[in-house]
């Protein structure tokens, strides 16, 4: 069995030993997008799992190890490893737990260190814990390699192709299941190429990209008239079903179509937080080039990635991120980037501006920053934007879900008079154009 090696503060390491000997527990929060990621961790060696566990003993746990006032994102991943490891399926003497680790000033970098107090506490002092970062910890075991890095952006990037297209299709699709069949389908294409170490480079990206779409073109629909709601909000609270109460889900069953914007725009934003930081207060040259050349590669992959959805005219195709940069620019600094930041008001005005004008933005208990750019954004976006029909959500462990599904009911039946509205203007304005000598 793997010896347990400390460093010189004491911190448990992941070694080498470890990589073969011990699973992996990594939290889901997007579950197309962590699939892809287990494949390629798989891959590279790594037995590692991704943590399905709910429910209320998930928040108990969460409340028993971490302070309450800390926010409910790190709540429930703590809640959701102590829960795994406390529900008897893993050997805590050979399991350790991922976590990425954001390097910004928010407590997003430091869940790290609540987690193996946590541990502590649990009586699992034994379990190393993995950081998935920009050299903010090193671990014998792991290590983000360039091509380790070049995977996992081109699975975020498959992940947001997926999400997106499912997305559009699957409210209307005519055979139900046939969307979710396609993206099962599509992981598994792309965790066979990844096999074949095929799939990351810009080429095989553009050319599966184009691949899917077409494929996903095939998908038969009929589009009716659908109340669009774009989800915003903190990072985990938007994305994972755990923590927003199946969100999405609910506002499919509602009769709405769901837009998501994707995940890469959040890591090309931490990327250029770098940059605005050496621009704002200085800082290292060398550091200042490396980013930017970073941020440039994340730029043309995701210029491949927008063009191949707007070369089909079934999909509607998001912003790139300095487009939507720009357009946040008469909201707010571009200094304000703890949590989400500007990305999180840049968001909602591209919704608006796409024609999404019914936005739900979730926001976790005990996050600061996302009650600044989100809820604090609402009443200047509207000013802007008078049509903008927004809900801030809040998400903790005492919000009940039905609260939570009343005020979204609320601001679904807004936005179906506004739609009907619409649908009449569009009517009387068609009978004018006919009624008209020709
Ligand atoms: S953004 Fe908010 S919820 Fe997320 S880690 Fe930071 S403080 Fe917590």
């Amino acid at each position: 069995m793997a010896k347990l090696v400390y460093d010189k503060n004491g911190r448990l390491l992941f070694t080498k030993e470890m990589k073969s000997e011990y699973k992996l527990l990594i939290p889901n929060m997007l579950p197309v997008h962590f699939s892809l990621i287990q494949n390629i961790l798989q891959n590279e060696g790594y037995n590692c799992e991704l943590l399905t566990n709910s429910g209320p003993n998930v928040v108990q746990e969460g409340l028993q190890y971490v302070h309450n006032d800390t926010c409910y994102p790190c709540l429930l991943v703590v809640g959701q490893f102590i829960d795994a490891l406390k529900s008897g399926k893993y050997d805590p003497n050979r399991t350790a737990l991922f976590i990425t680790q954001t390097g910004g000033g928010c407590r997003a970098s430091n869940y790290i260190h609540l987690l193996r107090k946590a541990l502590k506490k649990a009586g699992f002092p034994q379990v190393p814990v993995v950081s998935v970062s920009f050299g903010m910890e090193k671990n014998p075991g792991f290590s983000l390699t360039i091509s380790l890095i070049q995977k996992l952006v081109s699975a975020l990037m498959y992940g947001d192709m997926l999400m997106l297209l499912s997305n559009q299709l699957r409210p209307y699709e005519v055979i139900q299941g046939q969307t979710d069949e396609k993206v099962q389908q599509w992981v598994k294409r792309l965790t066979d190429q990844y096999r074949h170490s095929n799939g990351f480079g810009k080429k095989p990206m553009k050319a599966n990209f184009d691949a899917m779409v077409k494929d996903f073109s095939n998908v038969v629909i009929e589009k009716t008239n659908k109340v669009k709601v774009g989800i915003v909000g903190e990072i985990y609270v938007k994305y994972s079903p755990l923590a927003n109460n199946n969100l999405e889900k609910f506002l499919f069953d509602e009769g709405a179509e769901v837009v998501v914007p994707g995940l890469m725009d959040f890591i090309i934003f931490k990327v250029d937080n770098r940059i605005v930081d050496i621009d704002l207060y200085g800082g290292s040259k060398l550091k200042y080039f490396v980013v930017t050349k970073f941020k440039k590669y994340l730029l043309e992959v995701q210029k491949i990635f927008i063009d191949s959805i707007a070369a089909c005219d079934k999909f509607q195709a998001p912003a790139d991120f300095e487009t939507i940069k720009k357009m946040v620019k008469p909201y707010i600094g571009y200094g304000n980037k703890m949590g989400e930041g500007w990305l999180l008001t840049a968001e909602m005005v591209e919704l608006i501006h796409s024609g999404t004008e019914n936005v739900v933005c979730t926001q976790p208990f005990g996050c600061l920053p996302n009650h600044i750019a989100g809820k604090g954004m609402i009443r200047k976006i509207r000013n802007h934007n008078p049509n903008a029909n927004i809900v801030a959500i809040d998400y903790d462990p005492g919000a009940t879900k039905v609260n939570q599904e009343n005020r979204l009911k609320l601001m679904l039946s807004t936005a179906k008079d506004a739609l009907k509205e619409k649908e009449q203007k569009q009517q009387i304005s068609a009978k004018t154009k006919q009624a008209q000598p020709v």
